[in-house]
């Protein structure tokens, strides 16, 4: 097979709609000077998002880590949080930014989510939370986690920044838990450049978050609490619209990326794709595969070889977030109480995966994993 690859594949690329169509909004910004402070289009947005994800309440955010760490803070939760290892560092870096201590608890093998059978070993007199990851857009045993959450008069605050669009049989999963927080994130499934939100059940609470994140003003002359500057801008927002007239294309796209991938690495031995976890609308935000012992090659050998190759995959999530030097010093960060974490660290790779990706590429990626 010639090789198609000319310039480097990344493992994702974000989707930009046609910069002529952004332009009118650009200019209704420029005639009526609104730049930020809930403007028109971040009004938009929040109406727009809250009904093309079925949800209640959307507060947007400058980004999804100010949006996890606001979170936390408006429901005040304090002490001991419990949770995953196996995610980007901006979810227990949220919990640090509330003077929270992390409590990290091993992940289930098959979904690579935070293991519900797993929690309730972990709980103290401090425990005051739960902070579970929908890794890759794949949902948390949601209903187990309600349940050790509501047994022990616990917070649950999902980081869902894979998990745009993500719906199980009841619905959106950012309905579950007490607070949802998305990332639009250059790399995610829908991205505004920079970009969040926090889904909430009702308006009290958004009400609360909207002045924490407007440095915590209440009216003109009041401030509050010590909130922060998370607001989302007119030209983020304005882009997050004309983004959703896409977003069911983009997703299209990845949903035939996926399935390629599945049928053509499904007979490898050694490869294993990860299942979807009973999600009825899935978002395909990444397509993890994990390189086991039968594979002729190590993980690490396949990850340099496809570079080689001009193909870059990511080792999301490696080293885990309890590996890194400021967090190895926890007591639950040890090896010892992560196993399943700490395997599939070793053997995670995210193949490229955005809705550019040409399906000669992928033909070509597999047939790569399949030759060594
Ligand atoms: C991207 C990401 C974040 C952070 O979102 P930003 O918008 O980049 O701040 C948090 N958690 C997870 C799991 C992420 O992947």
């Amino acid at each position: 097979m010639s090789s198609q690859i000319k310039r480097p594949i990344y493992v994702t690329q974000p989707f930009l709609p046609p910069l002529e169509e952004f332009l009118p909004y650009l200019e209704k910004i420029w005639s009526n000077k609104i730049l930020t402070n809930n403007g028109p289009f971040h009004e938009q947005l929040e109406q727009a998002l809250c009904e093309y994800l079925g949800v209640k309440h959307v507060a947007l955010f400058t980004n999804g880590t100010i949006a996890l760490v606001t979170a936390l803070q408006s429901l005040r939760i304090t002490g001991e949080v419990i949770t995953t290892p196996y995610s980007f560092v901006a979810t227990s870096h949220a919990l640090l930014w509330n003077g929270i201590k992390p409590v990290f608890v091993d992940i289930n093998p098959n979904t690579l989510n935070l293991d519900p059978e797993k929690i309730e070993a972990a709980i103290t007199p401090q425990t005051t939370a739960i902070m579970p990851v929908h890794c890759y857009g794949y949902p948390c045993d949601v209903q187990a986690i309600q349940k050790i959450a509501d047994n022990y008069n616990l917070r649950v605050v999902y980081d869902a920044a894979h998990a745009f669009g993500v719906e199980d049989a009841t619905g959106s999963i950012l309905q579950h838990g007490d607070l949802s927080v998305l990332s639009f994130h250059a790399t995610k499934v829908f991205n505004t450049f920079e970009g969040g939100a926090i889904v909430c059940p009702d308006a009290k609470t958004k009400q609360r978050i909207d002045h924490l994140k407007n440095f915590g003003f209440l009216g003109e002359t009041n401030v509050v609490a010590p909130g922060i500057n998370g607001k989302m801008s007119e030209f983020n927002a304005a882009l997050g619209l004309l983004q959703l007239k896409y977003i069911d294309k983009a997703l299209a796209r990845r949903k035939e990326i996926d399935i390629a991938y599945r049928v053509g690495l499904k007979d490898i031995r050694g490869i294993d794709c990860l299942n979807d976890s009973g999600e009825k609308v899935a978002n395909h935000a990444y397509f993890p595969i994990l390189v086991g012992e039968d594979y002729p090659i190590s993980r690490d050998d396949l990850y340099q070889k496809l570079k080689e190759k001009n193909i870059h995959p990511r080792r999301y999530f490696y080293p885990l977030i309890s590996e890194f030097s400021m967090y190895r010093g926890l007591p639950s960060a040890h090896r010892e109480n992560l196993p399943v974490a700490t395997t599939a660290a070793q053997q995670v790779l995210c193949l490229p995966i955005y809705p550019d990706l040409d399906m000669s590429i992928v033909d070509e990626i597999i047939h790569f994993i399949t030759a060594q």
